[in-house]
């Protein structure tokens, strides 16, 4: 009797610039690039992996931003997470990043993905509450963990 209770209600507004309409990369918006460049210029190394993370690899990272796009959003509603798609590469690698850098605003961490071959490809901000995230916070906003 409460099945229809799991269904996500329908956005009420017009999806929010940068958010997903058709699946097809977009720009980043401003907000998704400061994001990005903050994770990598101040993340902290992905701690339960132990990595160790070169200010060579921060500079690779940070060459990628103005070649990369955004993919499809999470999708489930209450977080701005998005894939990152290089356009030379036709492809999101998502499903096959593992994070590199990681950082934290109030109520949420941030992870930030590359694939095997050192691509971009995933922006995930996870909410460690009930609070529900619309956009990325103001860099002004996130901590290294
Ligand atoms: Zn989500």
């Amino acid at each position: 009797m409460s099945e229809h209770l799991d269904d996500p209600p329908p956005p009420a507004t017009a999806p929010a610039e940068g958010s997903e309409v058709d699946g097809a990369p977009r720009d980043l918006t401003r907000r998704q690039l400061e994001v990005l460049a903050w994770l990598i210029d101040h993340g902290a190394p992905f701690d339960p992996d132990q990595r160790v993370v070169e200010e060579a690899d921060r500079a690779r990272w940070r060459a990628q931003l103005t070649a990369v796009r955004a993919g499809r959003s999470c999708g489930c509603g209450t977080c701005p997470s998005i894939e990152l798609v290089h356009p030379a590469a036709l492809r999101a690698a998502g499903a096959d990043g593992h994070p590199v850098v990681e950082g934290s605003t109030a109520g949420a961490v941030l992870l930030l993905f590359a694939d095997g071959g050192d691509h971009l490809s995933y922006l995930e901000l996870a909410p460690t509450g009930e609070q529900i995230f619309g956009e990325l916070p103001h860099p002004g906003d996130l901590h290294p963990t």
